[in-house]
């Protein structure tokens, strides 16, 4: 009888940039039983295959790394036990990454397999640092080569040295620690030692650097900037367009390191919005979320919800613990029956239509004050229920209830500070100096950053620049001592990102300029 076999997919996971990752790649991992990755795989992919077993067979640079014969032997083993099998590599899986020693033993064995194409580092390179491959007039060519040597022989710069007349961009991956042998190469070769030439290292990932120079002077440019693995190195006239072609390096917010401190669950749009703009975020959830001591009132009042005229939600978690009771009690969003619906904003909006509920009325300040306004606009009338945080403001029941509606408060939730084991954690990535930026969206985080740091709070808290998402929560970290910098004019993720941008770009016009 022939064994039941697993699959193993080669899946080029790009080039860094965890948005460059291909819709297919995704659908592979999600349903992954074993990755065995690379260590130059961007981190946030690993968290695209949560049922997946996780494995680093990492190379890099010469240091310790899974011998070759010990990856193809792991790909086997798992296959042949049934499971899909992801081997994750960066930017394209066969570009320079020896799946083909993979797929020929794969073949060999008889296990069916995939390749996943990925966006190759040297193109997605070029892309982030506003290098035109080719050009029109300027180029009509490109090679794209390796600076190791091939196994088992020695480097030797004749490859290059015919690229010196044979193309037009040159572009040459691993070839950081031969970069004067590489450019001699290529000028004995018949390239004008005056053609411009860049190294990018680290592309695409807030931490991209770029150094243009004329192709004589780069290895020694790149060398006192300290340019080091991985990086990406292009020769030819294209390189001449980036001043005018750069784009994601010339970002305001680009490098900067942006501390989210909210649970993993809700950071992850925040997250995304900060890289969207070239930064860097840093997610440390300063929040545990808890059923409330008393959980009574909260299910007895979701057990009754069409009692209710309006139920108003003032938090994604609020209304992700309501559907967790309902889902508990073996109902579903029909329970709201007749009960129209409020959100505070547009994030609490979105929870309620990810649940197929659409918000009868969404505020348009998001605090509770405008909930309360947009609500009495639209002549809510009682019964109101508000499933919330066990500890949280009292403008919006105390605005509506002067209004003389009956308000019941119940307690969905409760947030608790962080234990002291984490609370050291963050105080230590702060002290180190870590992040820049620290993004509150939220009273409840400016309490809890607070708390958790204790005596040290102001101090590690002070190099940074801190942005609130509105003025409720700006007056929270006023209160405790915190000196805010931007405050957010539409009080969403983006609307804070878009003020830290216009605050930069004007920090930037005020300063001098540079002596020339
Ligand atoms: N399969 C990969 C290349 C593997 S070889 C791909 O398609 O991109 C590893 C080399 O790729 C590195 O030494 C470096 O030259 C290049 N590289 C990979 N990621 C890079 C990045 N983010 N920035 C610059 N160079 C990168």
């Amino acid at each position: 009888m022939r064994d039941v076999f697993g699959k193993v997919w080669l899946v080029g996971g790009g080039p860094g940039d965890p948005g460059l990752i291909t819709a297919r790649a995704r659908e592979v991992l999600g349903a992954a039983d074993v990755v065995l990755y690379d260590s130059l795989v961007a981190p946030e992919l690993l968290e695209l295959c949560p049922r997946a077993e996780l494995r680093s067979v990492g190379k890099r640079f010469g240091s310790e790394s899974t011998p070759q014969a010990e990856i193809r032997d792991a790909l086997l083993e798992h296959a042949r036990k049934g499971r899909r099998v992801v081997r994750l590599k960066g930017g394209d899986p066969t570009l320079f990454g020896r799946a083909c020693e993979e797929v020929s033993a794969l073949a060999g064995a008889g296990i069916p397999f995939e390749i996943v194409p990925g966006v190759p580092s040297p193109l997605a390179a070029a892309a982030y640092a506003g290098i035109p491959l080719t050009h029109l007039e300027l180029s009509s060519s490109l090679a794209i080569v390796t600076g190791k040597e091939r196994s088992g022989t020695e480097w030797s710069s004749e490859r290059i040295r015919k690229l010196g007349s044979a193309v037009d961009t040159v572009c040459i991956l691993m070839g950081t620690h031969r970069l004067e042998e590489i450019a001699a190469a290529l000028v004995e070769g018949g390239r004008a030692p005056g053609t411009p030439a860049a190294i990018v290292e680290w592309a695409t990932t807030p931490r991209q650097r770029v150094v243009v120079a004329p192709l004589h002077e780069l290895p020694a440019r790149a060398r006192a900037a300290g340019i080091g693995s991985p990086a990406v190195v292009f020769v030819g006239e294209v390189v001449g367009l980036r001043e005018r072609h750069r784009w994601f390096d010339s970002r305001p917010l680009f490098g900067r390191r942006v501390l989210v401190p909210r649970p993993e669950h809700q950071a992850a749009e925040t997250a995304r919005a900060v890289r969207a703009r070239g930064a860097a975020p840093v997610v440390f959830p300063v929040i545990e979320l808890h059923d409330p001591p008393d959980p009574g009132p909260f299910r007895e009042a979701m057990a009754a919800l069409d009692r209710y005229a309006w139920v108003l939600f003032t938090s994604a978690n609020g209304v992700d613990r309501s559907f967790a009771e309902l889902d508990r009690l073996g109902r579903d969003a029909r329970a709201f029956g007749r009960a129209r619906i409020g959100a505070i904003g547009p994030r609490t909006a979105a929870a309620l239509t990810a649940r197929g509920l659409r918000a009868d009325v969404v505020a348009d300040e998001f605090v509770g004050e405008g909930l309360a306004r947009s609500l009495l606009a639209a002549d809510a009338a009682g019964p109101v229920l508000l499933p919330r945080a066990r500890v949280a403001r009292e403008a919006l029941p105390d605005t509506l209830r002067g209004a003389g509606l009956q308000v019941d408060v119940v307690a969905a939730y409760e947030t608790r500070p962080l234990g002291a084991e984490r609370a050291a954690a963050l105080a230590e990535l702060l002290a180190g100096g870590r992040v820049d930026t620290c993004l509150f969206t939220s009273t409840s985080t400016v309490t809890a950053t607070m708390d958790a740091l204790g005596d040290r709070a102001l101090g590690l808290l002070h190099p940074l620049q801190i942005a609130c998402i509105g003025p409720v929560t700006e007056r929270a970290a006023a209160e405790r001592g915190l000196r805010v910098d931007v405050t957010a004019r539409s009080y969403t993720a983006e609307g804070l990102l878009d003020a830290l941008e216009e605050r930069t770009r004007a920090d930037a016009a005020a300063r001098p300029a540079p002596p020339a």
